[in-house]
């Protein structure tokens, strides 16, 4: 069975869903080998084990932390020589595509970024990608030994081994190369106490229609314990923080349950949350693109339908 890495993207050790996912998909690939950086190991140490990995690489020092990339693609670089896998998998977000591009620059591994899914055929690792902001999805290998894949949240149903294997422990005494990048300085968002958009179950979002009032956003969001999302035009007018746009230009995300509010669907939104498993969509034009998209949609101003639904969830 052929090894294949999984970079653990975690939060002070709890690991993002989309690594337990990644975790998942290396199993259906070959042996899961995670690599977990900073801090906060105890923390995700069982869960780990829990989705497979039958080996843990980890190495708690503070260059990892704080969107410091070059130490992960150093470690990366290290351990890949030790286990010579067949691929690496790292969550496909905009700090894990920069770990990849560089690992593969650095290794002159082949790269294939934003997979959908991926497996093995005919001995080889094969993926499909999402391209060209989601217009089209094509099917590639590399040429070399060693594939370095970003795979899209959601690509897989994080699902624990059936079978939890003996895991090693391995704490590795990383030599990183000298970097020229320092980190002066690093400013807290606050936190709204909902869930991260790349880890959240169910997104609400809303866009231009909002008119730039999100409370009722906010409102089904938080009865539905639901993250909240924006398009670029509601960012671009400064109603929402870039850190909740979802699309072309903001985040990829994959909920179970995705609702867009006042949104039309334009291609580059599209792009960031067509994957969703359920799209609701709310317009109040029933022509909208977003229509085309949707499971279900309701051709209604937001601001009377969004509490109504909003009081119907909580009653439940
Ligand atoms: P609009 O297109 O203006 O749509 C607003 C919708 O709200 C309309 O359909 C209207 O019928 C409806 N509406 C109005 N009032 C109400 C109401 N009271 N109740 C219900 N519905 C109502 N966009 C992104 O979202 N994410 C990206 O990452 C992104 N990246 C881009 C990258 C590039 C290079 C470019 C060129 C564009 C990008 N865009 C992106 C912008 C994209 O093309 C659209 O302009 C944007 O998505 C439109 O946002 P919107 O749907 O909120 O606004």
């Amino acid at each position: 069975m052929p090894e294949v890495l999984v970079l653990i993207d975690h939060v002070d050790g709890v690991p993002r869903r989309s690594s337990l996912e990644l975790l998942t998909l290396a199993r259906s690939l070959g042996e899961p080998v995670a690599v977990f950086l900073g801090n906060g190991y105890s923390q995700a140490r069982d869960v780990l084990a829990e989705y497979g990995a039958i080996r843990i690489y980890r190495d708690d020092r503070a260059e990892y932390e704080r969107y410091a990339v070059v130490p992960k693609v150093d470690a990366l670089t290290q351990v890949a020589g030790a286990v010579h896998p067949a691929a690496v998998l790292i969550a496909s977000t905009a700090e894990g595509k920069e770990i990849a591009g560089r690992l593969s620059a650095r290794n002159e591994w082949g790269l294939l970024t934003d997979a959908l899914d991926v497996r093995i055929a005919e001995g080889r690792v094969e993926a499909t990608q999402s391209v060209l902001a989601g217009n089209f999805t094509v099917v590639s290998t590399v040429s070399t030994d060693v594939s370095v894949i970003t795979v899209k949240a959601g690509a897989a149903e994080a699902a624990p081994a059936p079978a939890q294997p003996a895991e090693q422990e391995i704490e590795m005494e990383f030599t990183p190369y000298a970097t020229a990048t320092r980190i002066l300085d690093r400013t807290e968002r606050e936190s709204s106490g909902r869930p991260d958009l790349t880890d959240a179950k169910i997104i609400v979002s809303g866009g231009r229609g909002t008119g730039g009032d999100f409370s009722p956003v906010e409102a089904l969001a938080d009865a539905l314990g639901a993250g909240v999302g924006a398009s670029r035009a509601a960012v671009d007018a400064g109603w929402y923080p870039h850190s909740h746009q979802v699309g072309q230009t903001g985040k990829t995300v994959s909920p179970r349950l995705y609702v867009a509010c006042g949104i039309s669907g334009a291609i580059q939104h599209r792009a960031g949350m067509q994957t969703s498993k359920t799209i609701v969509a709310i317009n109040t034009d029933k022509d909208a693109p977003i229509f085309d998209l949707a499971d279900f949609g309701v051709v209604g101003d937001l601001f009377s339908v969004l509490p109504g639904v909003t009081e119907r969830v909580r009653a439940r």
